[in-house]
């Protein structure tokens, strides 16, 4: 990989922050964009630009193409079967809303059971528990050990005749540990279960194959793999979604409308009311093209190695604490160093020009089995170098000398 040339593909980099060179830690939290994709969406703005679908008209027809090619390059990438299978969202977060609501409201009722681990996402949490709410089911946790693994054992035991979905995160967003989806979700099916994948931290970092995993949905963000903000993905098993119910209703997601009986478009368009942000999906498209070329088996490897020495030398620095030590790792790495609290390491690297991310990171349960209020998190991207971990690990030593 020629790391100077995908630098030079992000112009943000090059910027100063209080007069120091960006370090950008923060790609956990949303990635930088490459000229590429920030011209596909100029340029589709500037000649292009229409409603798409059911336009009679030149511009109209041309965004839809681009559109659905764009879920083409989805399906492409993550080796859906069929775009019927590719749901355009607003992100990981609506997505799974969208199914905890339409599965919910299709296969649940009081008193059957969803299965999560320790350490998900707000985002993995909060829309079962308003379904528990709404519905009266009841959620399970799969624990983890001190070095932020999932207890597979437990796991199996939470099962029950009663247990309808498991909902789990590919790569925590705070330890890093890459969970044994594969496994994870074999396991499901031997009780026959379906099992949706969190793929929010490991799509822009590893090769991701739905057919592969065997995985029932699969959900992911465009702005955390180098694409635009406000679009996600949905995957879903077609034989899962044609027996789900729409999530919002509205314009596009109908087939016909009267006022005594709607019936409801095909797939993906039952799932998709409302115009759809056709510019984005370029962009994700864009971004998709773009780390492809590079290669998603140079990047995991890239990456590795580039946490590999992060771990190293964050190791060297008296009084760290690195959080999640499990072997099977993610380019994500949450500390705490001394008795300095997160806030003030974040706020005193940032005036070095190192934008990590201090916090809970939307992880509170698993701050309370860590027993934490927060940490720091550097969490690196493609264009990252090891100088900038040097960077990173001097800065760390300065602040601890203040303290
Ligand atoms: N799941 C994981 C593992 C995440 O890291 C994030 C973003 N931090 C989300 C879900 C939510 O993604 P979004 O805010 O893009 O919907």
């Amino acid at each position: 990989m020629d790391i100077q040339k995908i630098r030079n593909d992000f112009p943000i980099l090059s910027r100063e922050v209080y007069g120091k060179p960006l370090v950008y830690f923060d790609n956990g939290a949303t990635t930088q964009k490459p000229r590429c994709v920030v011209d596909a969406i100029v340029d589709e703005y500037y000649s292009v630009n229409a409603n798409v679908h059911r336009g009679v008209h030149f511009l109209s027809q041309k965004a839809t193409e681009l559109h659905e090619a764009s879920r083409e390059r989805v399906r492409e990438f993550i080796n859906a079967r069929s775009t019927n299978e590719i749901v355009f969202t607003r992100g990981t977060t609506e997505s799974i809303n969208l199914l905890a609501y339409s599965f919910g409201e299709a296969m649940m009722k009081p008193g059957d059971e969803v299965i999560i681990s320790t350490m998900e996402h707000h985002s993995n949490i909060v829309p079962w528990q308003l379904l528990a709410e709404r519905k009266g089911i009841s959620i399970k946790i799969i624990p983890i050990n001190d070095q932020g693994e999932l207890l597979l054992d437990d796991y199996e035991k939470l099962f029950t005749a009663k247990t309808k979905l498991v909902s789990v995160v590919h790569v925590s967003n705070v330890l890093g540990t890459v969970n044994p989806i594969n496994k994870i979700i074999a396991v499901a099916h031997q009780h026959g279960v379906p099992c949706l994948v969190d793929a929010a931290q490991s799509i822009p970092h590893m090769k991701v194959d739905v057919q592969e995993m065997d995985a029932d949905f699969l959900v992911f963000s465009a702005h955390k793999v180098y694409g635009p903000t406000g679009v996600g993905v949905l995957y879903g098993k077609e034989s899962w979604l044609d027996k789900l119910p729409p999530y919002q209703g509205g314009g596009e997601m109908i087939q016909h409308v009267s006022f005594e009986k709607t019936t409801f478009n095909e797939l993906p368009f039952k799932f998709e009311a409302g115009t759809p942000d056709y510019i984005g999906t370029t962009g994700l498209a864009k971004a998709l093209d773009y780390i492809s070329n590079i290669g998603m088996d140079q990047i995991a490897a890239y990456e590795q190695d580039l946490t590999e020495y992060g771990l190293q030398r964050l190791k060297e620095i008296p009084g760290m604490r690195i959080f999640g030590e499990a072997p099977e790792r993610g380019s994500v790495i949450s500390f705490l160093v001394g008795n300095i609290h997160h806030f003030d390491m974040g706020t005193l690297l940032d005036r070095l020009g190192i934008a990590v991310r201090t916090g809970h990171h939307c992880a509170q349960p698993l701050m309370q089995r860590l027993g934490i209020e927060g940490t720091v998190r550097a969490s690196f991207g493609i264009y990252n170098t090891k100088e900038e971990i040097d960077v990173l690990v001097n800065g760390i030593q300065r602040v601890s000398k203040m303290f």
